[in-house]
């Protein structure tokens, strides 16, 4: 029996470190899964959770660690959030699965209803849902190249889009979501991404540069006219939370429109409240063809969605989309009670609140420290780029010892980045104030060490 006997919002808000990180009971476990589950499942901070909620996660060992990585930007809400556990366990014990293909319900019609309507664009809209946001995004893409009958895909530097076959080819990393893993499926073409920070020419022109050389390569190497879909993230993720230069999107989003290509934004890590907006595409007011949603749509349960255009998604024949789980009625139900607490509580308020705590602090560290390179990112979604101070050599060994230091002291920061040199930030976005401050803290404490 655990010593506390429930999660959610209830569980103290506080950072409590009682046993060096991992415990005994934790490393415990990790010799069982050493021994159960391949190595390919990495393991960014091993201790086993047993409890989480607010803005901490608790582990078997009674520490209660400072969450700034909410699973990867999934528990936006919190874990165990109220309306999302009433709802979950109203509907377990009403009915588990039906298959929506075979016998609807109602919960995925509402979804699917909340989702055309909070969307970026007032055009007539549909949405699907599935299990994960690869199958989101490849599911987008057969929309796209059905639609248009071509069959390129045109995606960015530094993007990435998951580890299905598919979407692996559409990430731009090699190590390690590639290694190994080819051959990847055809008809994917790779174009630069305007990532201010290291445009060679500096920020200011790397907008108009950027779209330009994109563009390019687009006409130049694949010809507009072959491309069914460009697929961007509106701000790269796991590439290292670069935020595009002004202006980039937007040129972009204007060239597909010019040449019948459907423009799809993937907004799995974005979306829901995270950037300070309810999708990252609001803040230069793009209205993507397709919008690919999932990690925070649901509060932990798998569920992903594709919505777009009717006139897109209102062409493809009967039974040529679909799932045995996709929009699962418990998936659903928690995904309605994300909505309702992202209004309620003004969570997009509350992202905007934690960029404006967090920024402020993470520049002075970086005035103080060279190691910090850069300090970007909007609303509840943070980074800090490290480098070899005094020149853009990234520093990835810095960003790895920094991030264990925070683990041992209680604090859980996640590293991103094509170099492996950023600390990505992605609290819960009801994570109290004195837990963002002290976190922030640590973070100091530990940065000026190194
Ligand atoms: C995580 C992620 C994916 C893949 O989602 P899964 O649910 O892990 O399949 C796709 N795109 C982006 C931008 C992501 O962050």
């Amino acid at each position: 029996m655990s010593t506390v006997t429930q999660g959610g919002p209830s569980l103290p808000q506080e950072r409590r470190v009682v046993t060096e990180i991992p415990g005994p009971k934790s490393r415990e476990m990790f010799a069982r899964k050493q021994a159960a589950v391949p190595p390919g499942i990495g393991t960014t901070l091993p201790v086993f959770v047993t409890h989480a909620g607010g803005g901490v996660v608790v582990d078997a060992d009674g520490n209660s660690l400072i969450d700034f990585g909410s699973g990867i930007a999934v528990t936006n809400v919190g874990n165990a959030a109220p309306r999302v556990v009433e709802r979950v366990q109203r509907q377990v014990a009403d009915f588990t699965h039906t298959c929506f293909m075979i016998t609807p319900y109602e919960s995925y019609v509402q979804v699917a209803e909340r989702l055309n309507e909070i969307t970026p664009g007032d055009h007539e809209k549909r949405t699907f849902l599935l299990n994960s946001g690869a199958e989101a995004v490849e599911n987008a893409v057969k929309v796209a190249r059905h639609a248009t009958g071509r069959q390129a895909v045109v995606v960015f530097d530094h993007g990435y889009h998951g580890r299905t076959l598919l979407t692996m080819s559409l990430t731009a990393k090699n190590m390690p979501y590639k290694q190994g893993f080819g051959p990847f499926a055809p008809e994917v073409y790779r174009v630069p991404l305007a990532y201010p920070f290291r445009w060679p020419s500096g920020p200011e022109n790397c907008a108009e540069e950027a779209a330009a050389q994109a563009i390019d390569q687009i006409n130049k190497q694949v010809g507009a006219e072959n491309v069914a879909a460009v697929l961007i993230e509106p701000i790269a993720g796991e590439g290292g939370f670069i935020e595009p230069a002004k202006g980039f999107l937007p040129r972009i989003a204007e060239f597909c429109k010019a040449n019948g290509i459907v423009f799809i934004a993937d907004e799995v890590q974005t979306g829901f409240a995270r950037t300070g907006d309810l999708f990252a595409c609001e803040d230069e007011g793009l209205v993507p063809d397709i919008i690919v949603t999932a990690k925070g749509i649901a509060g932990g349960l798998p569920l992903a969605a594709v919505t777009g255009r009717a006139e897109i998604l209102d062409r493809i024949h009967v039974g040529g989309l679909g799932g045995t789980y996709g929009g699962n009625p418990l998936a659903c139900e928690a995904a309605l009670g994300v909505l309702e607490t992202i209004e309620a509580d003004d969570l997009v308020g509350r992202a905007r609140h934690i960029g404006e705590v967090m920024l402020p602090r993470l520049r002075a560290i970086a005035e103080k420290n060279p190691i910090v390179g850069d300090v970007r990112g909007r609303g509840a979604m943070i980074a800090i780029e490290l480098v070899v101070p005094g020149t853009k050599e990234p520093h990835p060994t810095a960003a790895g010892e920094i991030a264990k230091r925070c683990h041992a002291e209680g604090l859980l920061v996640l590293t991103a980045g094509t170099y492996g040199n950023v600390l990505r930030f992605l609290p819960p976005l009801v994570m109290p104030d004195h837990l963002l401050e002290e976190g922030l803290t640590i973070l100091e404490k530990i940065v000026s060490e190194i």
